[in-house]
């Protein structure tokens, strides 16, 4: 069978960095008996450009029929006074495949450590599992009077149980804990994802299972990350969690995430956004592509061994201080790149 990929460019660092990722699927995937295709799509910025829309209906036909779909970052500044913002495509996207675990790796490995503000030395790796479809960013009634505005923070049973279960699954691939991170002295929400939790929790007897208050854990991801393996959330909670979980890692330019339905491709891509103030420089930070490559490979196509290769040698590069600008280097995206790939020969 041949893997079919659907490769969205991006904009602005976008194709320098999704240039760089697949120049790494390649060498990666060379005599390993994985056969892939690539599907270039226009998306965002280049959808307006090319087709008027930032998601054309060929292009959503193409993820759909699509194992997987590679997206770098879109959007910037050439489109402020565009119609439809290169940014609702993503929405719309997530919407269209029915994306709604959002998955974000938190690994500071050895080779990271001197970028981590985090000085105590354990090892830091968890994944923070977000709802991304549902909560207070989609519900309804949202409404501004003359004296107040208001918000409706809306879960479902069906919405909270597809996305604990993404939760539990994955923490039986690592080290088998979930952190449930919530409001549930305030919010009734909460209580009702706590409900729900603890039913399914009974489904996973070698899962171990607490909870958190958000600002409990808040200030735990700070003083100590080590303790966390599976930090499931809803939508908000868990958007400002990854952000403040990036910033411990060091730099914007190294991370990667998944974004997956039930059945239906997953979408890999960096964390961070087009950086056109760096855009056609050569310097842009092509790791959080590398890695999203890597995340692809293993949990899309079952290739844990290609995406632990592509790992090892990232970490090699970053030992070796072949790095770009943003951590502190002054080797450009290509020699990070060309670095990465020796060393993946060398392995294969
Ligand atoms: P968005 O609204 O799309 O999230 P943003 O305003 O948060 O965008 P980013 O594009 O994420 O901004 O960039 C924030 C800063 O991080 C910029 O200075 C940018 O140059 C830098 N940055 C982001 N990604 C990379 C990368 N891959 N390599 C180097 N620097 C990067
Ligand atoms: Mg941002």
């Amino acid at each position: 069978m041949t893997a079919q990929i659907a490769v969205l460019n991006g904009d602005y660092i976008g194709p320098e960095i999704m240039a760089a990722g697949l120049k790494v699927l390649a060498a990666v995937t060379e005599n390993q008996n994985f056969d892939y295709a690539l599907h270039p799509v226009p998306f965002g910025g280049e959808g307006i450009d090319k087709m008027g829309d930032p998601l054309p209906a060929s292009t959503l036909a193409t993820c759909k029929q699509a194992d997987a779909v590679l997206l770098s970052a879109i959007g910037g500044p050439k489109w402020d006074k565009a119609k439809r913002r290169p940014e609702t495509g993503l929405l719309e996207i997530r919407k269209a495949l029915n994306l709604f675990a959002n998955i974000r790796p938190t690994v500071i490995s050895p080779a990271m450590r001197q970028y981590s503000p985090i000085k105590n030395e354990d090892p830091v790796d968890f994944v923070i599992v977000r709802e991304l479809t549902s909560g207070i960013y989609f519900g309804t009634p949202r409404e501004t009077h003359e004296t107040y505005a208001l918000d409706t923070m809306r879960y479902t049973e069906n919405e909270i149980e597809r996305i604990v279960k993404v939760g539990f699954d994955m923490a039986m691939k690592r080290r088998k804990h979930v952190t449930l991170v919530d409001k549930a002295n305030v919010l009734d929400t909460s209580k009702f994802w706590r409900k729900i939790t603890a039913r399914i929790a009974a489904d996973y007897p070698e899962v171990t299972y607490d909870t958190s208050y958000v600002d409990a854990a808040s200030m735990k991801i700070i003083a100590d990350p080590g303790q966390f393996d599976v930090i499931l959330t809803e939508n908000l909670f868990g958007d400002i969690l990854s952000d403040e979980a990036a910033q411990i890692t060091g730099s914007l330019g190294t991370i990667p995430s998944m974004s997956k339905g039930t059945d239906g491709p997953a979408l890999y891509e960096p964390i961070h956004g087009s950086a056109p103030d760096i855009a056609g420089q050569g310097i842009a930070d092509p790791l959080s592509m590398i890695k999203s490559v890597a995340m692809m490979l293993a949990n899309s196509f079952d290739r844990q061994d290609l995406s632990d290769t592509i790992m090892t040698a990232v970490d090699k590069s970053i030992d070796d201080q072949i790095v770009t600008p943003d951590l502190g280097g002054t080797s450009t995206t290509d020699e990070v790149t060309d670095t990465i790939i020796k060393t993946i020969k060398k392995v294969g």
